[in-house]
């Protein structure tokens, strides 16, 4: 949905064709889905206008704009494949030429009630945001995998549950989506602020939301079903909140319990005490490392005492090849350097820890690299790093002793 916010007001959609036409005429009225959103098929008059390019009235197909994807489907036999408004026209771009004449056009009625259920719930959230809780809706974006609407000031959650809850009161009461046109009209110019088109098309849920709008809509806000607000996250001065309606709505719902129902057997308690048990979890596992790294830290000195000595021209390389936590490598490559006095070599698993007081470390990291792959570098006196796979005795001695 295109905002233009200080222009139509804080929830005006960009409502009319742009381009210019005759003063007082109601080209809405030619689109169908403005004032019977339940037709899904229709015999049309077709024009061609360029190469597999038509437009066809009445327009049965909601272009690409403010926000809400393309209708898709058919005429005659022709599938279209685009629909968007070029120079005030409503232009369908098809898979094939078709001549002149009356088609039948059909509608992917799936596709439609999908983007007309997000929409018109979108309507309702930001009509009870703006009423209720003094939210501007800044920006919309209606999308086959989801929708957002962005509101300008921090929403939290205890007041989304609350949106939610009233937004699905509005549902169950089946209100009516009505649309009027309004030509010239003094009061409706006044309160969306300056307009320079001739019509404007209003579309108004009771006493939920009235707004100038140019989308398609489904006819009573019974047929959306759930309205669900799946995720906040913070804009700037604002929030966006990810929505979805209808079908979708309860898809995701199940996805989301299907998680929770698999972290519940795996923890083995109830949903509500799962932040506690993964908090405990946390915890608990931190300690347990702590206490790995302390009891391997008793060893390193029995480990330096363990090396493999490697001779790479005058100087010495000790080497460790085993296991070893990852917090500890570059400790034991230290203390090796130290004990000998030349560069320790610490490998466990793919990770990589070299300290040197007599090679260049980064060099010796960057040949190994060179043989085994992986990432990570340094400085001459220390490198870390991981590997792309395991190495061997063996072959890492033989990569040491090149020259
Ligand atoms: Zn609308």
């Amino acid at each position: 949905m295109q905002l233009i916010p200080g222009r139509f007001g804080p929830r005006a959609y960009l409502t009319t064709l742009p381009g210019a036409r005759p003063h007082g005429t109601i080209p809405g009225m030619k689109r169908l889905y403005w004032t019977q959103p339940d037709v899904g098929e229709t015999e049309v008059e077709v024009v061609t206008v360029g190469p597999n390019q038509v437009t066809i009235e009445p327009i049965l197909f909601h272009p690409e704009e403010g926000g809400q994807p393309a209708d898709q489907g058919h005429v005659g036999e022709a599938v279209v494949n685009e629909v968007r408004v070029v120079d005030g026209q409503v232009v369908l771009t098809l898979d094939r030429p078709l001549t002149k004449g009356r088609y039948v056009a059909r509608l992917d009625r799936q596709r439609r009630l999908h983007t007309a259920t997000q929409h018109t719930a979108q309507h309702i959230l930001s009509g009870l945001a703006a009423t209720q809780f003094g939210l501007t809706t800044v920006g919309v974006h209606i999308g086959r995998e989801g929708c957002t609407v962005d509101f300008d000031q921090k929403l939290e959650w205890d007041v989304a549950e609350e949106l939610e809850r009233r937004a699905t009161a509005v549902v169950m009461l089946d209100i009516p989506v009505e649309t009027t046109f309004q030509d010239q009209d003094t009061q409706v110019r006044s309160r969306l602020g300056q307009i320079e088109s001739d019509v404007v098309r209003i579309v108004r849920i009771g006493d939920v939301d009235t707004s100038a709008c140019c989308g398609a809509h489904v006819k009573t806000t019974g047929q959306i079903g759930i309205i669900r607000i799946f995720d906040l996250e913070s804009k700037k001065q604002g929030t966006r909140a990810s929505f979805l309606a209808g079908a979708r709505a309860l898809e995701q719902a199940q996805t989301e319990t299907g998680v929770l129902r698999e972290l519940r057997k795996m923890a083995g308690c109830a949903s509500a005490d799962l932040p506690a048990m993964f908090q405990k979890t946390t915890e608990r596992s931190k300690e347990l490392a702590k206490e790995v790294e302390r009891i391997w830290s008793l060893r390193l000195a029995d480990l330096v005492q363990s090396v493999e000595m490697v001779a790479v021209g005058p100087a010495q390389i000790g080497l460790y090849l085993g296991e070893l936590p990852r917090e500890l490598t570059a400790v034991l490559a230290g203390m090796i350097a130290e004990a000998i006095q030349g560069a320790g070599v610490v490998v466990s698993g793919t990770n990589v820890a070299i300290s040197s007081r007599t090679l260049d470390a980064g060099g010796l990291l960057k040949k190994m690299q060179s043989v085994l792959g992986g990432k990570g570098g340094g400085s001459p006196k220390s490198a870390n790093g991981r590997l792309d796979r395991p190495v061997t005795a063996g072959e890492l001695l033989n990569i040491l002793k090149q020259e």
